[in-house]
């Protein structure tokens, strides 16, 4: 399957999409046209492993890479996961399931493709023949950095650096960043916020200089952000196994459609859903859900989108975002595979921060999307109420997803669709939040956080963010903006 850009022009095969992060016009990789999977083949997949549903989708995509290998690589991904599920489907209420997406070593949703991303990396280099050491920088406000430094730490022929704002991530994520294990990784923070971390990255991506000494070392550049198609695909197989665990445990009938509800930043999570509908998943809606940051929701609503509004810090914080990169793809998709439109577009976002789509397109979105979003006090209520009616606890991000679920069930009472809510972060991730919310404590450190969630849900604490406490801190530089090329290059002297 060959992957073309969102911005026109490139052709390339799926392991230089990956390899390539993004297309050299700024545009991002989708596929030529969407694989289908067939009744039959959904049939045959009803009794597979976690690990074989996803080599079964990837393959579909990902045609050059070997089968066999692919599979060893998921099996080997996914066993790092807690328990024997690494996505489980749990039963909430009457037709209505959470999709558990944080059993991963990170425990965000984030491990359900960068587990994986390493291995399609470098065997997609392999494919390329790009014999170069890779550097993968990453830029994150908080979930994405832990998640790929685990994923790529002591990986061959690769090396990692992530950088983050000083001040915009939690103190539990800088933890688990700064004290990551692994010969070939590297935590540097940034003087500034996030915006000023992920710009001063794009221009070591994209300045000719920089390129100049990087190739002088041998070394090539790569990108584990959502963008990149590697981290899209191994996330629609786990739409394909929550409708395969409904179907096998008589929850639904063959053929029935489903809704779901996706806490959402960069629209990547629920873009994956989208693509899973495309290749004949039958999902009838996807429930875009945000936090107080809500220019998707404004967006769904208006078919204007606008950036130029104020940015909210909130306790779902890797949904603070206002530009949704993966957006891009489907706006791609409604206008009728229009490259030119879709650029001109994200020109108009860089320069003006607002683009709006017609009528039409925003009639075609809606016949699939819709939108809302919870107020901090809204998330508070929507895991204060589930916890108090079921007894699960669920974390700020699935909270805001929770609350905009509710406001759908309220709006449309004789609707008999079942729902599946994203679930992706664990509450440990954010143990003072998750427990004001379901207990009215409010404690200021971190552990005594997760000490008393603990003892007022009796839920397991994962072990990696147990053992947070006793970890060395292996990493505590602070550099300036301006200096990040400074860094990259003393670390790959
Ligand atoms: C990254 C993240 C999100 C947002 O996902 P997108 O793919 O960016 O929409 C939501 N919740 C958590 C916990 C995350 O880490």
């Amino acid at each position: 399957m060959k992957f073309i850009s969102t911005r026109g022009g490139e052709k390339v095969t799926g392991a230089r999409a990956i390899v390539q992060g993004l297309s050299a016009n700024g545009g991002l990789f989708v596929p030529e046209k969407f694989p289908v999977v067939t009744e039959a083949e959904l049939d045959g997949m009803l009794t597979m492993s976690y690990p074989e549903r996803a080599t079964k989708i990837l393959m579909k995509f990902l045609d050059e890479y070997d089968e066999k290998e692919l599979l060893s690589a998921c099996e080997k991904a996914y066993s790092k996961f807690e328990g024997p599920d690494p996505a489980p489907l749990v039963r909430l209420d009457d037709g209505v399931y959470i999709l558990e997406l944080f059993h991963g070593p990170t425990c965000a949703f984030k491990d359900m493709a960068l587990t994986v991303l390493p291995y399609l990396l470098r065997k997609g280099c392999d494919i390329c023949g790009i014999k170069q050491e890779i550097l993968v920088l990453v830029a994150t406000s908080g979930d994405t950095g832990k998640a790929a430094l685990e994923g790529f730490k002591d990986a061959d022929g690769v090396k990692i650096m992530v950088f983050y704002p000083n001040d915009g991530v939690s103190k539990m994520q800088k933890l688990q960043m700064c004290t990551q294990e692994g010969k070939n990784v590297n935590v540097v923070a940034v003087k500034g916020n996030f915006d000023d971390c992920q710009t001063a990255v794009k221009e070591i991506f994209s300045g000719e200089e920089y390129a100049e000494k990087l190739a002088e070392r041998n070394v090539m550049l790569s990108s584990a952000n959502s963008i990149n198609f590697g981290r899209l695909a191994p996330q629609i197989a786990y739409y394909f196994s929550a409708y395969l665990d409904l179907l096998s445990s008589d929850q639904i009938e063959k053929g029935e459609q489903i809704d779901f509800t996706v806490p959402t930043g960069n629209f990547g999570n629920i873009l994956a859903a989208y693509y899973a509908k495309q290749m004949g998943l039958p999902i009838r809606r996807l429930h875009c859900a945000s936090n107080l940051n809500k220019v998707l929701t404004d967006f769904l609503q208006t078919g204007v989108y606008d950036v130029r509004r104020e940015f909210y810090k909130t306790t779902s914080p890797s949904m603070d975002i206002l530009i949704s990169s993966n957006l891009e793809r489907l706006l791609f998709e409604i206008s009728g595979r229009d490259a030119k439109l879709t650029a001109k577009r994200m020109a108009a976002l860089k320069n003006d921060g607002r683009y709006e789509i017609t009528e039409e397109e925003r009639a075609k979105i809606s016949q699939v999307f819709d939108g809302g979003f919870a107020n901090e006090e809204d998330c508070v209520e929507a895991m204060y109420d589930v916890f108090t009616d079921t007894g699960y606890t669920m974390d700020t991000h699935t909270g805001c997803a929770m609350k905009v679920a509710v406001d759908w069930f309220e709006k449309n009472k004789k609707d008999e669709t079942k729902m599946v809510i994203v679930s992706t972060a664990n509450p440990y991730k954010f143990p003072q939040d998750v427990l004001y919310a379901v207990t009215g404590n409010d404690v200021k450190d971190s552990f005594k956080g997760i000490k008393r969630l603990h003892a007022a849900t009796a839920m397991a604490v994962p072990k990696c963010l147990k053992e947070l406490r006793d970890k060395p801190v292996r990493f505590n530089k602070t550099a300036d903006r301006k200096s990040l090329f400074d860094e990259v290059l003393e670390f790959i002297k």
